[in-house]
């Protein structure tokens, strides 16, 4: 692909491009001057579908008109809700509709994944994570590794990047797995780290972590709706993930998780259990003694949270029409490509600005991060001036995530313009 800073270039791109269409299917906010801004958070909060707002107002109208009756008789009843979800949550993720389930939030569905699948004995007790990893899941797996009467400075084994380095090399995570060996209980890595934006080879380190008889998990909050997944055909054990970043399903939105195939029929497996995940059959004859449904549903604790699954339906079934992830990436690399060819045309040393996302496709999703050494407050602030939307993170990273479905080649090419006006300006 050969790219060019020209505005003509750009609404070249966009008329060219088969996705344009579902922009106009969001509430793009509006920038200083009144105008769309250029939306580049959608890896930390996804816009608003248009749609959303009705299939939440069927939700209502069905309360208000039916009250407890809605259950049943609401025009998607609520004691199914759920399920209408399970056939493209599978396809969002690479997996059969028997590993994937949709409920409560991604940090409440860690420690769930956890209680399974981190089940350390004396001799094989290690958690392998991302140094730097999001601090929820620091977190959790801080408290699960006491939960076990482990210390987490003995139990968490963190990757760290080579000495002037920013992101890992999977030789080096490899290597990491098999050192640890027969000490190493669990793996869980995010999909895309959300720092740095580096995408792992979920597949590579599947192999590894099962090589020396480890389960392996993701953390697809950084994933879910920007990669290209395959769970089941990697083999991975279990992974979840959030619906409000690139899945566009609101603050605070529900969380999918994914729990493979050969765990499906393992009512042995600890857990903690919910009457949601108590087999369909006899559910409401309210008996003691649980017995889990088959699949990832088993693992489900209450019933549907069914208005923020009434904003998921709506955004999850986008990706669907949209052709699915096949077709979100191409364009996504086509995107992310432009903004790096933009950045590199500065022509800055990197000693001012470097980007610390790997430059290899396959090892990145849509966020570029732009470790700024001089002046980077400065720079975000004078980017939300101009209505360019991308997120600070401390110390001195700017991260930018343009996504398909609703940023434009110009969204990106003002963001490029706005960059180089600054740098100019800094000459001076
Ligand atoms: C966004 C994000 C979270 C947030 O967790 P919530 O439970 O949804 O608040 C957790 N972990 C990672 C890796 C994230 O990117």
């Amino acid at each position: 692909m050969t790219y060019s800073s020209s505005p003509a270039f750009a609404a070249e791109m966009d008329a060219a491009d088969a996705l344009a269409s579902f922009r106009a299917e969001f509430h793009i906010p509006p920038g200083p001057d009144g105008q769309p801004c250029a939306y580049f958070c959608g890896n930390s909060l996804g816009l608003l579908p248009k749609a959303a707002r009705a299939a939440v107002e069927q939700e209502f109208a069905d309360w208000e008109r039916l009250g407890v009756e809605g259950h049943f008789h609401g025009t998607s009843p609520w004691m199914h809700y759920h399920e209408t979800l399970t056939g493209a949550t599978a396809r969002l993720v690479g997996a059969k509709p028997i590993e994937v389930v949709v409920m409560n939030n991604l940090t409440v569905n860690l420690h769930l994944l956890l209680i399974t699948f981190y089940r350390p004995t004396a001799t094989r007790y290690k958690i392998l994570m991302e140094g730097g990893a999001f601090p929820s899941d620091q977190y959790a797996l801080e408290s699960q590794a006491r939960l076990h009467g482990l210390h987490p400075d003995d139990a968490i084994v963190e990757l760290v990047p080579r000495p002037g380095e920013h992101t890992l090399r999977t030789e080096d995570i490899e290597a990491k797995i098999a050192e640890l060996g027969d000490s190493l209980a669990t793996i869980l890595l995010g999909g895309v780290n959300y720092y740095t934006g580096q995408a792992f080879d979920m597949a590579a380190i599947t192999r590894a972590g099962h090589a020396v008889g480890a389960l392996v998990g993701f953390d697809l909050a950084h994933a879910a709706g920007n990669l290209h997944l395959e769970l089941h055909g990697w083999d991975v054990d279990f992974a979840c993930w959030c619906s409000y970043k690139y899945l566009n399903s609101g603050p605070g939105g529900t969380s999918g998780v994914y729990i493979h195939e050969r765990f499906a029929q393992r009512p042995d497996l600890l857990r903690l259990a919910g009457w949601w995940g108590h087999d369909l059959s006899d559910r409401f004859q309210m008996k003691k003694g649980f017995r889990p449904m088959a699949g990832a549903a088993g693992w489900q604790l209450s019933n549907a949270q069914i208005f923020p699954m009434a904003i998921h339906r709506v955004s999850i079934a986008m990706v669907d029409r949209a052709g699915g992830m096949t077709a979100l990436r191409r364009k996504s690399e086509q995107l992310t490509g432009y903004l790096e060819y933009l950045i590199e045309q500065l022509g800055l040393p990197r000693t001012r600005l470097e980007i610390i996302t790997p430059a290899d496709p396959a090892q990145r999703g849509c966020q570029l991060s732009l470790l700024v050494h001089e002046r980077g407050r400065e720079l975000f602030d004078f980017l939300a001036a101009r209505g360019i939307i991308a997120d600070w993170r401390e110390p001195n990273v700017i991260r930018l995530a343009p996504v398909p479905l609703y940023n434009t080649f110009e969204d990106v090419r003002r963001a490029g313009e706005a960059l180089r006006t600054f740098t100019m300006s800094n000459e001076q």
